[in-house]
C-alpha cells in the first residue's frame, strides 16, 4: 500500500501536494452519461466548478445538470496538454484519462 503523508525534508510539487491531501482518483466506472467515449472522461464526483471547461475550452463543457463532462477528446498535443492541465487541476478528482 502506497504511503500517504510528506517526505520529511522533500518538497512537493502542486501535483503530489494534491494527491496527498486528496488521494481520490477518478472512477471509470462512475463516468457520468455526458461524456464523449476516449480516454478522458469526468466522474460523478463533479461538483460543477467550472474549471476545466475554462481551462481546456472546447474539449469540457458543462451539461444543463451543472456537471462537467468531456466534449471532445483531444487529438493533437496541445488538446491532449490542455486535457492533462484539467485533470490535474481539478479540485475534487473528477477527471480521469483512463477511459475507453
Ligand atoms: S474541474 Fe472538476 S469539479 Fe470542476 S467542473 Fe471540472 S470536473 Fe467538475
Amino acid at each position: 500500500m502506497a504511503k500517504i503523508g510528506r517526505e520529511k525534508g522533500k518538497k512537493l510539487d502542486r501535483k503530489s501536494y494534491r494527491l496527498t491531501l486528496f488521494p481520490i482518483m477518478a472512477d471509470k466506472s462512475e463516468k457520468n452519461e455526458f461524456n464523449v467515449p476516449g480516454k478522458y472522461y469526468v466522474d460523478s464526483q463533479c461538483i460543477g466548478c467550472a474549471l476545466c471547461s475554462s481551462t481546456a475550452e472546447g474539449l469540457f463543457d458543462m451539461s444543463d445538470t451543472g456537471m462537467a463532462y468531456v466534449k471532445k477528446q483531444p487529438t493533437n498535443d496541445a488538446e491532449n496538454a490542455l486535457c492533462k492541465e484539467a485533470l490535474e487541476s481539478c479540485p475534487v478528482q473528477a477527471i480521469g484519462d483512463d477511459g475507453e
